[in-house]
């Protein structure tokens, strides 16, 4: 059993000052390889030792999905935040402007349901059944996908995601996320593969690595 993890898409202190290199080296090399490590001895000899990481996502439940939401979810983490994080263009602002009227108002809420999600999980962008984009939270592992759902961005708001930068202060956190690292290229490549009918990212196997990050942007370059 090989359950690889995709590289960082950027260097571990490239999210400075909003997420501290210390933050992530704890948070990629520790919990995020915890799960995948986990995830490995959970599965070995098992039948769903060689399906995908959506699979399991999807049909799971117990340690299993836990850990292979956890997984998953890191993952859809680092791709959707981004140095400098870049603004929403073309479909993708369309999108935000038809489900909130403007990008100012879908920060708020997300910022709002980030913020006051209580206990460990995420907070979600997501397209929902209807096609319209909502602002979601999820307890611990929970991801989208499993109510139908496709997920747009997420924010990690376990204590691990900050404490170490802002100990108990998450609106702090989760202000700079939301305002400075989004990257909502990453938010409109998930929007296109939702509407035409495409897998979610990340496309990983448990027994292999997940596609690079460059694999998978499309035309959008
Ligand atoms: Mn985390």
């Amino acid at each position: 059993m090989n359950v690889v993890l995709p590289p960082l898409p950027y260097a571990k202190d490239a999210l400075e000052p909003y997420v501290s290199g210390l933050t992530m080296e704890v948070h990629y090399e520790k919990h995020h390889r915890g799960y995948a490590d986990k995830l490995r001895k959970l599965l070995a000899g098992k039948p769903e030792e060689n399906a995908s990481l959506d699979h399991l996502v999807r049909t799971t439940e117990g340690d299993v999905f836990d850990n292979a939401a956890q997984v998953w979810n890191h993952t859809f983490f680092w791709y959707s935040l981004r140095p400098g994080g870049r603004a929403p263009q073309g479909a993708m602002l369309a999108a935000i402007e038809r489900s909130f009227g403007d990008l100012a108002e879908l920060q708020k809420q997300l910022a709002e349901v980030a913020t006051g999600h209580f206990g460990s999980g995420w907070a979600w962008l997501v397209l929902d059944p209807r096609d319209r984009l909502r602002v979601v939270s999820t307890r611990d592992a929970e991801n989208p996908l499993r109510g139908g759902a496709r997920p747009i961005l997420t924010i990690d708001v376990w204590e691990h995601a900050y404490y170490l930068d802002y100990l108990n202060d998450r609106a702090r956190y989760v202000r700079g996320v939301v305002e400075n690292l989004l990257d909502w290229e990453f938010a409109a490549e998930n929007l296109r593969r939702a509407t035409c009918g495409e897998d979610p990212l990340p496309e990983a196997d448990v027994a292999g690595a997940a596609r690079p990050r460059g694999e998978t942007r499309g035309e959008e370059g």
